[in-house]
């Protein structure tokens, strides 16, 4: 390890203040030095710290909502490189349709597409129970019982378990061993000092295995400001980056950094939309012919009676606007066979926003936070720590949705393959074993 290197890799020993000025000036001069660097690094640490209590790695899957794979060369991210240097970074993943935050999260902890595990929406409505969902109001089981989450499958296979705030982590008789319903004013500081104290276990109780921890930005400034907006962008990227430079700072504190897999990851990215982007649906229907289940960047609707006729004044609506029957909806999408699909679901080209009336983009502060009146586009960015630093590999996802990428350590390979629908495929090396 050169000098500059070893400064670089000591500030994370130092305090907090000291390390957040020295690791961004410094990774900024010495990138490309770095990537080389750092894997002998992780190594030789790894070799050190033989304090942490699991024989077998436990897996952090940490998962910043709407990161857009293209803020990675967009913005700096020095704690970002840092931390793909040694390990994986993954070129892209395709998220589930569609691009909303409980669905994907769903879908990353069950291997699932929607259809099958249900989340379909942030809105919902079940025509057998004649139940509503929404993000504020989702902890009725009901919704999430038709797959299994990692936290639960690991729970049966006789482990401890851990959630912060991941989407259906709180719901009724399917929580893991540990978690928090969610509450935005715990600081990501907060949640990853539990999340790393209930890895480390104590006297009275092993450490988890699994753990899942969810911070909500970029995705609310992104809304808030758009995600082109480089002002407000740089500065909430900018905090990113500091709770994973944190994060680092942390699992090293804690003896962790070596011993533990972990996943970086996040759930959709994000287009920026305009009030000169309007499709009013109010120019094409009247509201009493319909009611509406969710909107934008999807809409979901229930015609009132005839679905042939609102479906064809839907379909001649708006140049940007998609519009498709149940029956209708493409193979590709996976987003057909489940009962909670409406019978008629819009959907706008990216950049696109579908609004009832009038000439103003929703706000998010009046709809909820973290539904999506900016719709995401259909990529996001992961990445993946290795334990083991030999023959790094990364590449693109192929289809589907997995938390990807092989080798993440000897000990648990992320390979997804979702060949069909109901093929569920965890990482079985990892939970296979006892
Ligand atoms: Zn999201």
């Amino acid at each position: 390890m050169s000098e500059n290197e070893k400064s670089l890799w000591e500030s994370y020993s130092s305090p907090l203040g000291d390390r957040k000025v020295s690791v961004c000036r410094t990774i900024n001069r010495m990138f490309p030095r770095m990537l080389l660097g750092f894997l002998w690094g992780v190594s030789a640490l790894a070799a050190k710290n033989d304090s942490a209590q699991h024989s077998q790695p436990p897996l952090l899957l940490v998962s910043f909502d709407g990161f857009r794979a293209d803020y990675l060369q967009r913005f700096p991210m020095p704690n970002l490189k840092l931390l793909y240097s040694q390990g994986v970074l993954v070129d892209q993943l395709t998220n589930v349709f569609i691009t909303k935050t409980f669905p994907n999260h769903y879908s990353l902890v069950t291997g699932l597409y929607a259809e099958s595990h249900g989340i379909l929406a942030s809105s919902m409505y079940d025509p057998i129970s004649h139940k509503h969902f929404s993000i504020r109001n989702d902890s009725d089981p009901m919704w999430w019982s038709a797959a299994q989450p990692l936290w639960l499958t690991a729970l049966d296979s006789g482990y401890k378990t851990a959630a912060v705030m991941w989407p259906g982590s709180d719901v009724t008789n399917r929580t893991p061993t540990h978690y928090f319903p969610y509450n935005s004013d715990m600081t990501f500081q907060q949640r990853l000092g539990n999340v790393t104290n209930w890895i480390l276990g104590d006297e009275k109780e092993p450490g988890v295995m699994f753990a899942a921890l969810y911070w909500e930005e970029p995705d609310r400034s992104g809304h808030l400001f758009g995600p082109e907006n480089t002002t407000a962008m740089t500065k909430v990227l900018k905090e990113v980056d500091d709770n994973i430079g944190l994060l680092m700072y942390e699992l090293k504190r804690t003896g962790l950094w070596g011993h533990i897999n972990l996943i970086v990851t996040s759930d959709h990215g994000m287009a920026q939309c305009s009030a000169d982007r309007l499709i009013r649906l109010d120019d094409c229907l009247h509201p009493d012919n319909y009611t509406l289940v969710d909107l934008t960047p999807v809409a979901a609707l229930i015609p009132k009676e005839d679905t042939e006729s609102v479906f064809s004044l839907l379909s001649k609506c708006h140049p940007h606007m998609t519009a498709y029957t149940k029956k209708s909806i493409p193979d590709r999408l996976h987003y057909r066979n489940h009962v909670r699909v409406q019978p008629i679901i819009l959907i706008a080209d990216e950049g696109w926003t579908i609004v009832k009336r009038g000439n103003k983009l929703p706000r998010l502060d009046m709809i909820d936070d973290r539904m999506t009146p900016l719709d995401p586009v259909e990529e996001f960015m992961s990445v993946c720590q290795q334990r083991e630093t030999s023959a790094l590999s990364p590449r693109p996802a192929s289809h589907g949705v997995r938390v990807v990428e092989k080798g993440c350590s000897k000990s648990c390979a992320f390979i997804w393959p979702v060949t069909s629908q109901e093929v569920r495929s965890y990482p079985v090396s990892w939970l296979c074993r006892k």
